[in-house]
């Protein structure tokens, strides 16, 4: 398993050539003594407001647009493939990376999901690894092993590409989510970097609220995020309040078992951060009212909402989501307790996008 162990003092740095580097940008202009106010102005174009590359670019003067294009690449990742959901109108974009050995021309694919809810409220679901070390038992993604860190500008850029596509359908892209291939702790000093730029109000500006990182379950780098990015909201992938069968489920969780999660949880929810617990519900093994029971045990005294989510079926797995009625009578029995709980539908089924069904097929 790959992990990235940092600390809290290290500090993150990103590709120079990026415009996602802005400090190298700011250096950039400093030095040829150039306004700020036309970098800012170019910013907003491109990372706000989702404008065209050559649309953002036109925002500088002309005596500034060739070096700075000469500079600092506006993408990380070609285009995408995208493919639409006809049930739900989910989107989910094929993105490919080389890897990262010079010797070699191969390439990766990976996958970012756009969820169309029934809103107007846009939730895009970003990748941080090419396939995972996690190898959760349920996950089509952790069926593939680790293939690739993804680097922070390659994660912006997913974000980038969606809010440059939306831009043509008038649409609003609200919440940034970590639920997408991999792990993203870890993968922590690319996460890093990328959040503080998606929260930086001179380059995405999105606020720490709308952004959710999701894990299976870190505790140390939970820690340190939770230190870091006091506001920023976390998932955790629960499933099961039961050690034994969490372990079995999430080969993670022998090594961090939930006695190690609990004070790690009481700690980030005292910071009034919003925590989510991500649970599924998988049929006949963790669904029934004596699990809900112990989920309630597990979290009690947690200020946190639980997400029941429905397990979307993956090829040459075992298993089959709950009936609703089960996942209803699950949830009564939480809200008996006085927790807050969310019974999710699940989004993008058809095109392979849904929770835990990404996984790149040659
Ligand atoms: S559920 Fe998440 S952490 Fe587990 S294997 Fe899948 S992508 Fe990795």
């Amino acid at each position: 398993m790959t992990t990235n162990r940092i600390d809290d003092s290290v500090s993150v740095r990103i590709a120079e050539d990026s415009v996602c580097d802005r400090m190298a940008m700011d250096r950039f202009f400093r030095v040829c003594r150039w306004d700020p106010y036309h970098l800012k102005r170019f910013r907003y174009a491109l990372f706000v407001e989702g404008r065209s590359d050559a649309n953002a670019v036109a925002m500088l003067p002309d005596h500034i647009r060739s070096a700075v294009v000469d500079r600092f690449r506006l993408h990380s990742l070609p285009l995408p493939v995208v493919v639409s959901s006809v049930a739900d109108a989910s989107e989910k974009a094929l993105f490919t990376c080389r890897t990262t050995d010079a010797f070699s021309s191969e390439t990766f694919s990976f996958e970012t999901v756009l969820i169309r809810g029934t809103s107007r409220r846009r939730t895009l679901c970003v990748s941080s690894q090419v396939g995972c070390a996690a190898r959760c038992h349920f996950c089509a993604t952790g069926q593939m092993g680790l293939s690739r860190q993804l680097a922070t500008a390659e994660i912006l850029d997913q974000v980038l590409h969606f809010r440059q596509r939306m831009r043509t359908t008038g649409e609003q892209l609200r919440n940034v989510v970590f639920m997408g291939m991999g792990e993203p702790l870890h993968n922590e000093t690319a996460l890093y970097a990328a959040l503080e730029v998606l929260q930086d109000p001179r380059m995405f500006n999105f606020s720490p609220r709308r952004v959710m990182v999701s894990t299976v379950g870190v505790p140390d780098a939970m820690l340190r995020f939770s230190r870091r990015f006091p506001n920023t909201s976390l998932a955790l992938s629960l499933h099961s309040a039961d050690q034994e069968q969490r372990a079995e489920l999430i080969p993670l969780g022998k090594t961090a078992p939930l006695s190690e999660l609990r004070p790690v949880l009481k700690e980030m929810v005292a910071t009034g951060r919003p925590v989510m617990i991500e649970y599924l519900m998988l049929d006949r093994v963790n669904d029934s009212l004596e699990h809900a029971v112990l989920l309630g045990k597990f979290l009690e005294n947690l200020r946190v909402h639980i997400n029941l989510i429905p397990y979307n079926p993956i090829d040459g797995l075992p298993w089959t989501t709950s009936p609703r009625d089960v996942r209803d009578r699950f949830a009564k029995c939480l809200r008996n307790e006085g927790f807050i709980v969310t019974v999710r539908h699940s989004q993008g089924q058809d095109i392979a996008a849904a929770c835990g069904q990404l996984v790149t097929s040659d």
